[in-house]
């Protein structure tokens, strides 16, 4: 109905539309102020909007779903830290139960050597002790199952959902932290490129005014990406003005997703962490409720010097999500379990490469059946 030509009967219905479905965009592109011909417009618009708002919604769960095909990608990012595990395999393969003592401690050792953390290997083999004495464990592939189990339970138990949380007004507003070189600026490139993927429409704020070459590294992304980018309007720009200006326009300009970058940091810094909380203040100040999901950035291959960094990230802004990147190199699995375990939030994505395709959705069960083939 407001796709119809703009006669004046149109117009009007689809003024009247566009006010009841979405009211906001109705007052926020001026509606009534329009010319007759720019009306029509305004009513697609209102239309597709209040569809996008609908699929936005939905769009951390299209994300992951498709991602579940891509699992092969998963696996070949995965060959370095599945050869760390692999002793897990053997030990299992001569599994016997007079031997089972011994073995279990064997398995402890090659969890800690993957970097699980010494309470979370602790946890899981206790687990499997508990199971075997009881009887419930009887054989090598029953106890590789059952360890499978154990760690998607650990992924799963005791966090909110792995999906991205976009609320259900535009635009949703990602605000990207982390340390520095973690890989922050790539992984808001490879997020616009399966935002793109969806047919979203993304804008990028270059919030990390302190490294004079971050800014346009960060407009390769959005030319790389086709997405439109707010860069710092000074030297030297405050970037909680930067971030502000960025959602102020994704709101006006009717985008779907604005994608904050910031200066990476030392979470032991005390002055630039109060200014990350300036930054968070900021958005929210530009727009209600946002941000929608605060993401940090973890090097998978700093292992569990991960786990203060994330506490103290925590602590200053309420991180919603970790992305953990460079699990393609010599990053050892297990820091994603003992992360997930010590904090209770969950991951989301795993970066698996430079490429611009090379970023996954995080799904238990799949990084559990990469680990453990
Ligand atoms: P930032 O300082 O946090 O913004 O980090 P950058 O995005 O500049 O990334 C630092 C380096 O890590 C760059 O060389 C990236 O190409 C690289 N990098 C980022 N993510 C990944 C990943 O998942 N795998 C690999 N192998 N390298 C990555």
């Amino acid at each position: 109905m407001l796709s119809l030509p703009g006669t004046a009967s149109s117009s009007v219905v689809a003024k009247q539309e566009c006010l009841r479905s979405c009211p906001v965009n109705a007052v926020r592109f001026g509606f009534t102020s329009l010319k007759p011909q720019q009306r029509v417009a305004v009513g697609v618009r209102c239309e597709a909007g209040s569809q996008k708002v609908g699929f936005l919604g939905r769009l951390g769960r299209v994300i992951k779903e498709k991602a579940k095909s891509d699992i092969q990608l998963l696996f070949s990012g995965f060959s370095k830290t599945r050869e760390n595990l692999a002793v897990v395999d053997e030990l299992l393969t001569y599994w016997n139960l007079d031997e089972s003592e011994n073995i279990l401690d064997e398995l402890e050792e090659a969890l800690l050597v993957s970097d699980f953390g010494p309470k979370t290997a602790m946890k899981i083999v206790d687990n499997l002790r508990k199971d075997i004495l009881a009887g419930r464990l009887k054989s090598g592939p029953q106890i590789k199952e059952s360890l499978k189990k154990n760690i998607v339970k650990l992924l799963t138990e005791k966090v909110s959902s792995t999906e991205l949380q976009l609320g259900t007004s535009r635009p949703a507003v990602l605000m990207i932290v982390g340390v520095n070189g973690g890989g922050k600026t790539t992984t808001i490139g490879k997020l616009a490129n399966r935002f793109n993927k969806e047919g979203v429409k993304v804008l990028m704020a270059a919030g990390d005014t302190f490294r004079a070459a971050a800014g346009e590294q960060l407009e390769v992304w959005a030319q790389r990406t086709g997405s439109e980018i707010v860069m710092p309007e000074a030297a030297k720009a405050r970037p909680a003005a930067v971030l502000s200006q960025a959602v102020r326009r994704g709101v006006d300009e009717g985008f779907d997703i604005v994608l904050c970058d910031t200066s990476g940091r030392l979470h032991t810094n005390y002055n630039l962490m109060e200014e990350l909380r300036g930054c968070k203040r900021a958005i929210g100040k530009a727009l209600p409720n946002a941000p929608n999901e605060v993401l940090l950035v973890l090097d998978g291959t700093t292992g569990l010097n991960m786990l203060p960094q994330a506490r103290e990230f925590n602590q200053v802004v309420g991180v919603t999500g970790f992305i953990l990147t460079k699990l393609d190199g010599t990053a050892r699995g297990g820091c994603v379990v003992s992360v997930v375990d010590e904090l209770s939030i969950p991951v989301k994505f795993v970066g698996i490469g430079e490429g611009l395709n090379d970023l996954q959705p995080f799904d238990a069960e799949s990084f559990v059946n990469a680990l453990f083939p």
